[in-house]
């Protein structure tokens, strides 16, 4: 089995969808395809939720426009009265649900049922169209499979079991379509795998299925070495192992959902970026395998908080650094990077959501600075213990630049750096020369 995934853009149009029919069909291999919702939709069911808790009558004007671009999309997509009919009627009652859910007082939980639709409606009126088109289809439905637990995490176990459950009622079916994105909770609860989670999706069904292959099909040309929304210069990568595809996507490559390498690599089921707009590009191809090629790329996370904790004690005396972790984990709170020295210990989280009260719970163990709008920037690649000259190479690239912490050996594939962000793009540009000469 394969398992085919597009991203929102590769579906955002009538012609777009269209050209992902032949894409998924021409081969004549056995799929599940997995979809985003249309572009923008997300991004608009997002502003309408704002809208809406804030008790704005601007809301149904915001629904009632994209409830027309959508009309447009079904006149364009299909070929027949009928298709567009059909489509009509998928667009109908999901924009009635939105309606319904939007008259009613504003409570929490409607905000997942909100942000589902995107993904509940792509996959209907593209399921439709296959089938409009003579292709053996059939869709099924991502909430009869896709699970999170109590910790919002995916289950992988009940999803296997799901799935290959459900699958045995499909095995004469060429193309299964499903969404991407949604889930269930542990309550039964509609949710999601957060922003970007189609390509969560993809891998967790990939490796509930053991499939062959995992494809991201997108709107670039593979992962590159670079971030291309702020460097001009970069290039796709051939060839990543799971471990630097993971920290790509963790610290920031936003072409990969920052989780959904792991459920690949766990599996052992290869990942292939893919270009939709460009199909006979190579792309990118993650694997076990590793490659020892020094740098691989560079990414950027932001929105960072730096906390540095100094002590009048020795830091490194024992229970000490155990009593702050505690902090962080009272308050599910990741930490990201950590430096220490004799007196002082420094670390960063990228969720500022309990920082006052993880400043007040860490404040009786030292005096504490805080420091926002940071910055990681990762360098990739393959940093064994032998290898020299990588933090020369670095460090004369970032010269100019005030560094806040740096993290090397805590893994062989990720050099870190945290840096204000505004040095951001200063820092990528010179990296981008001194490391790929680009
Ligand atoms: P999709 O809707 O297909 O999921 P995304 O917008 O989520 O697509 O991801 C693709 C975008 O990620 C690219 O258009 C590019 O701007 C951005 N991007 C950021 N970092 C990288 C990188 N290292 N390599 C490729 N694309 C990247
Ligand atoms: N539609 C969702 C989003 O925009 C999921 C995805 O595109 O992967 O975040
Ligand atoms: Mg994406």
């Amino acid at each position: 089995m394969l398992v085919y995934k597009f991203g929102g853009t590769s579906v955002g149009s009538a012609e777009r969808m269209k050209h992902v029919q032949q894409l998924v069909s021409q081969d004549g291999e056995r799929k599940i395809v997995v979809l985003s919702a249309v572009s923008g939709t997300t991004n608009a069911l997002v502003e309408i939720i704002q809208h809406f808790a804030n008790g704005n009558d601007q809301t149904l004007h915001l629904v009632r426009a994209l409830k027309e671009k959508y009309g447009l999309l079904v006149t364009e997509l299909y070929a027949t009265d009928e298709g567009v009919r059909n489509g009509n009627s998928v667009v109908e009652r999901h924009f009635d649900e939105l309606e319904k859910l939007l008259s009613q007082p504003y409570y929490s939980k409607m905000e997942k049922v909100i942000l589902a639709q995107g993904e509940l409606i792509s996959t209907q009126l593209f399921t439709a169209l296959l089938k409009e088109r003579g292709i053996n289809a059939q869709l099924l439905p991502a909430l009869d499979f896709m699970y999170i637990d109590e910790n919002g995490e995916p289950d992988l176990r009940q999803i296997e079991e799901r799935i290959s459950r459900l699958l045995n009622g499909f095995a004469d079916v060429d193309i299964i379509v499903t969404q991407g994105y949604i889930c269930r909770n542990n309550t039964g609860g509609i949710d999601n795998l957060r922003r970007g989670g189609s390509d969560y999706t993809a891998t967790l069904i990939g490796a509930a299925t053991k499939a062959e292959e995992v494809q991201i099909w997108t709107d670039i040309d593979g992962v590159h070495n670079n971030d291309p929304r702020i460097v001009e210069n970069t290039r796709p990568i051939a060839q990543l192992s799971f471990e630097e595809a993971g920290e790509l996507a963790y610290f920031g490559a936003k072409v990969l959902h920052p989780n959904c390498i792991f459920p690949a690599q766990q599996r052992n089921v290869p990942v292939r970026l893919k270009n939709t707009m460009n199909p006979e590009a190579d792309g990118t191809l993650i694997t076990g395998e590793k490659n020892p090629q020094a740098v691989k790329a560079i990414a950027v996370k932001d929105g960072i908080t730096a906390i540095k904790i100094k002590s009048t004690r020795m830091v490194l005396a024992y229970g000490f650094l155990r009593k702050v972790f505690e902090v962080f984990e009272k308050y599910k709170t990741p930490v990201d990077m950590i430096t220490t020295s004799e007196i002082a210990v420094s670390l960063s989280i990228d969720n500022p959501d309990h920082l006052e009260e993880i400043i007040r719970d860490i404040s009786p163990y030292g005096y504490i600075e805080v420091d926002r709008e940071q910055s990681i920037v990762c360098i990739v690649g393959d940093f064994v213990a032998e290898r020299k000259g990588v933090g020369k190479d670095i460090f004369r690239a970032l010269d100019q630049i005030p560094i806040r912490m740096i993290s090397y050996g805590g893994s062989k594939n990720n050099i870190s750096i945290l840096i204000d962000t505004q040095f951001k793009k200063e820092a990528l540009i010179t990296l981008n020369k001194e490391l790929f000469n680009l």
